[in-house]
């Protein structure tokens, strides 16, 4: 049977509700149970595939091939859970599926209402494709209260009546503001929102409460008292100096402990978090640092890089160095003059990205890094980029250029027509929808022998997560093979290039893939752990 926990946010947005529900999944995990952990999004895109990253974070991207809310991201690095396209849901979709559903008689005459029409299909995915799990966590997006919150609020209050409240918790996570003025936390925002939940029918059982200072005796028992909530059952939750640290700290507070007594599940054995503890250990005393600079265009919203800025901390983890990250906006090096800014780094890393801005300071950025001899990661344009520069300025094609900027003869770079999928051909055209259309997903990389990538690997097949529409051409390899770059990881029908190193280079290396989706603190991803140890050779270096 499986036991439904939903987790509500009130007052603000931005409480971490995401990394709340992580931590919860993971200290379950630690109990023995089998998660799963699911998002609800209110907005009406189908899918954030098409939101502007500086907007909404990053798209994270599942092996299923869906792209998805970042929090997903956080679920998985917290319970090393894969996530899968019935993980996230938008009212986007929701509404689409309905419309479809009516558009083909399938209500057979009957008026479609948001209730029970739309609460059922919220209801159906709450409810699918679940395995056996113990628990599943469903976080509800944006703050109760909300317009577009509503039909999610109500089909969850539905849910429990149906499956009873034996099956399904809720929990409310709130805000308690410290007011310098009269030196306290106030109670207030919380009691609202908490009737707010109450006036569409939801009781919360459990308070997490998002504070600066600890919450003293009087006003735990005041929000107990107003909320109807036990007083145990309000959490404090601080501020922490690493999010490695949320699980040990929430189970302190006894989160774990009063969702299972909700349960009636018992309390013992407590939950074994030597190995959190040992993570928030290297983060806070690492043995040295390196200095990692990401060249990208979404700097103005580090969400947009959430899954790579975690990567790169685990890489440090694995090394036992803090890694400093500096993030450079790309268009910064349009000017040749301005690369001095890159000196004092030990590795350069230019990330995923979308649009012709920009990316002449990439360009330059790799060209500095295989030039200088500095570490380079490139990831997915990183890497189209990197060919783009050793083609003009080794490979004897001065105009080579994507086509994602325009019609050119020379696209070293050019839109992906047709490729394997499983066993299906799909194919694409140039003025094709955008949404959902990319190349998404994991698919299998063949690693050449005798690469770097295949020692860093330990293996020479791999499966990694994409999402791109363009790719490197393969009738360029003669002119990039004589500019130094190794074709090392080639899709198994050996179509399409997935990775490049340079032998020349002490680290260098282009993936077409997103390895930082895959990376998580107790598991750091291989090209992770390898770039930081070579970032860390460099650094003895200088
Ligand atoms: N814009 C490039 C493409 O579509 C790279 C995409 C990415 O970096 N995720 O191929």
């Amino acid at each position: 049977m499986t036991r439904f926990i939903f987790i509500t946010g009130g007052v603000v947005s931005s409480l971490g509700k995401g990394i709340a529900s992580s931590a919860l999944g993971a200290l379950l995990q630690a109990r023995g149970y089998k998660v799963r952990l699911r998002k609800l999004d209110p907005y009406l895109n189908v899918d954030p595939g098409t939101m502007s990253p500086t907007q909404h974070g990053e798209v994270y991207v599942t092996d299923d091939g869906a792209e998805t809310d970042l929090d997903l991201g956080h679920y998985e690095r917290f319970t090393g859970v894969a996530s899968r396209q019935s993980d996230n849901v938008t009212s986007g979709k929701i509404y689409s599926g309905v419309i479809a559903k009516e558009r083909r008689g399938d209500y057979l005459g009957a008026t479609v209402q948001v209730i029970p029409h739309v609460t059922d299909a919220i209801k159906e995915f709450i409810t699918a494709d679940l395995h056996g799990e113990d628990f599943c966590l469903c976080e509800i997006g944006g703050t109760v209260g909300d317009i577009e919150s509503l039909p999610f609020v109500e089909a969850i209050r539905q849910l429990r009546n149906d499956l009873g409240s034996e099956t399904c918790l809720f929990i409310h996570v709130t805000l308690l503001p410290y007011i310098k003025s009269a030196g306290e936390l106030k109670t207030k925002p919380t009691q609202h929102s908490v009737k707010e939940l109450l006036s569409v029918g939801i009781q919360p059982e459990i308070l997490l409460c998002r504070a600066e200072r600890a919450i003293p005796e009087g006003e735990r028992k005041k929000i107990a008292l107003f909320c109807n909530i036990k007083p145990e059952c309000v959490i404090e939750a601080l501020d922490v100096d690493t999010i490695y640290n949320v699980p040990v700290k929430y189970h302190e507070q006894g989160f774990d402990e009063q969702v299972v007594r909700y349960f009636n599940l018992p309390t013992e054995p407590k939950p074994n978090l030597t190995p959190w503890k040992n993570i928030v250990q290297r983060v806070r005393e690492p043995e040295g640092e390196v200095t990692i600079a990401i060249v990208g265009k979404y700097t103005s919203l580090l969400d947009s890089y959430k899954s790579l800025a975690e990567a790169l901390a685990h890489g440090g983890i694995a090394n036992n160095v803090r890694v400093n990250l500096n993030w450079i906006d790309s268009q910064v090096f349009e000017n040749a003059d301005t690369l001095h800014h890159l000196e004092g780094v030990n590795g350069i890393l230019v990330p995923g990205g979308f649009g012709e801005r920009g990316t002449e300071g990439k360009i330059r950025a790799a060209q500095f890094a295989r030039e200088k001899k500095i570490p380079y990661f490139g990831i997915c344009f990183g890497m189209q980029m990197a060919v783009i520069e050793a083609a003009r300025n080794l490979g004897g094609v001065p105009h080579a250029t994507s086509s994602e900027f325009g019609a050119s003869k020379d696209a070293v770079v050019g839109l992906m027509t047709e490729w394997i999928k499983g066993n299906q051909l799909e194919k694409r055209r140039q003025d094709g929808d955008l949404g959902g259309t990319m190349r998404l997903g994991a698919y299998p990389c063949d690693l050449s022998k005798g690469s770097k990538v295949r020692e860093i690997y330990g293996t020479d097949r791999i499966s990694e997560r994409h999402r791109h529409r363009y790719e490197v051409n393969i009738n360029y390899k003669p002119q990039l093979e004589k500019a130094g770059l190794t074709f090392c990881g080639m899709s198994p029908d050996g179509e399409l290039p997935e990775m490049i190193e340079r032998a020349d280079h002490p680290w260098f290396i282009g993936v077409q893939f997103h390895p930082e989706l895959k990376s998580k603190p107790l598991d750091p991803h291989p090209l992770f752990r390898s770039f930081i140890e070579a970032a860390v050779a460099q650094a003895r270096l200088v």
